[in-house]
């Protein structure tokens, strides 16, 4: 069996990589290991948006076609899809990630042939291309056509593959970082699931709604080896919340020291489980930065649309004590928040030592049944957590863009219209 996974080629406000590691890298490291005998290719359509390319290695015979997708890039993963399918009449295209989890719809017609619907991503596609190979039936997977779709199973994390680098094209990763101004970071999934169920959030159902941890000691082992040999300048340990379990934080500790705290980390945790005890265990293990989701602060209140300000001050605190930065991801257009709140928390945060970071409060949950012949009338790429810009009289779209672009000056101007936004209303 010859599989290239890809991603289209589309226009991008500001790529996240995270992704690239996680749930295509290590979703090749599962096939790989899997299906040893099988060939496998990865073409990314963010760093060579060149269709033409793409087309040409699936004419020259792959027998499938694995197409990544989120909400944003689905019309894109369409119009691949589309051109793959005039080349190829029967090939087999099955699309998965966060897109046809969201609108299963659009994705559930031909030009694909599958999509990933239930459970976990790597093994709902190995079951798809098993089952065309006469193995079994395809779990998590609805076949366009075909009959309903079999429940698709979660994987214990013993079973979760490491990124294949190899298939990644690292290189140009590095060149964005460099454009971007970020380090050089690798990816990985220390743990997933999540149990809270934030309306907005596709976490639980993508990664599921139970807390499953890798074994510490192989998480660093493998780390370490990626980082020396890729010459990363960084680790996220891209967890919904690296502090959700206490012990396996004290594991994880044990083992990076006793490994000779061997990278600098980063991660996100919920700004309400984490404790100084936690923090402590960070500091003395290579932790740099933890982020947390602040969402919104309210106005002259002590409240938050996730943590208060008393609470995120204290953390700020005992980040500061431990030598820790902290990242705030603030959201900009949630229902009920006022241009007052955005600034406001965008400056309480600059004043605590937190790094704000903004993106946009993307409504996915209103896609949900939506019919195909609606969700093909809408402007879908705006739906990438960043720049979805709706215009409203409490929050100017010109505010928004400011705070998500980060020019220079980005301090000075919020505090100045924060400032002449309350000598307006006395
Ligand atoms: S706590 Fe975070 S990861 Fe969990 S559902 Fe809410 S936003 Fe998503």
């Amino acid at each position: 069996m010859n599989l290239l996974l890809a991603t289209a080629p589309t226009v991008v406000f500001n790529p996240t990589l995270h992704y690239r590691y996680t749930d295509v890298g290590e979703v090749l490291g599962y096939l790989q290991r899997e299906r040893p005998d099988w060939r496998f290719r990865f073409l990314d359509g963010l760093v060579v948006p060149v269709e033409s390319a793409i087309l040409r290695e699936i004419v020259q015979g792959v027998d499938g076609l694995v197409l990544f997708s989120d909400v944003a890039t689905a019309p894109a993963t369409r119009r691949l899809a589309t051109l793959a399918n005039q080349l190829v009449a029967d090939l087999p295209i099955l699309v998965y990630g966060k897109g046809p989890l969201r609108i299963p719809a659009y994705f559930q017609r031909p030009p694909f042939t599958a999509c990933h619907v239930d459970g976990d991503q790597e093994h709902a596609i190995l079951s798809y291309f098993d089952a065309l190979n006469g193995d079994g039936h395809p779990e998590g997977v609805v076949q366009v056509g075909g009959p309903p779709a079999y429940p698709g199973r979660r994987l214990g994390s013993a079973l979760w593959g490491w990124a294949d680098l190899e298939a990644l094209p690292l290189e140009s990763y590095r060149n964005l970082a460099i454009l971007k101004k970020i380090p050089f970071e690798l990816s990985i999934y220390p743990s997933k699931g999540c149990h809270r169920g934030c309306h907005y959030c596709d976490a639980p159902r993508h990664e599921g709604d139970v807390d499953r941890r890798r074994l510490p000691d192989a998480l660093v082992a493998w780390t370490t080896e990626a980082v020396r040999r890729y010459r990363f300048d960084c680790v996220q340990l891209h967890s919904t919340d690296l502090a959700a379990d206490p012990e396996w934080l004290k594991e994880f500790a044990r083992a990076f020291v006793k490994a000779g705290s061997p990278f600098p980390w980063t991660c996100c945790v919920h700004g309400n489980t984490l404790t100084e005890s936690h923090m402590d265990l960070m500091a003395a293990s290579g932790c740099q930065r933890i982020g947390l989701g602040v969402e919104s602060l309210i106005f002259q209140s002590n409240r938050g649309f996730k943590v208060s300000r008393r609470r995120l001050s204290q953390l700020a605190s005992y980040a500061r004590m431990r030598g820790l930065r902290l990242k705030g991801y603030i959201m900009a257009g949630l229902p009920g928040q006022t241009e007052y709140d955005l600034l406001d928390t965008y400056l309480f945060c600059l004043d605590q030592g937190i790094e704000p970071r903004v993106s946009t409060y993307t409504p996915f949950q209103e896609l949900e049944g939506l019919d195909v012949s609606v969700l093909d009338q809408m402007d879908l790429e705006r739906w990438d957590r960043k720049s979805f810009l709706v215009e409203s009289q409490a929050m100017p779209v010109s505010t928004v863009i400011r705070m998500l672009v980060r020019p220079p000056d980005v301090e000075d101007w919020a505090r100045e219209r924060l400032a002449e936004l309350t000598r307006r209303t006395g």
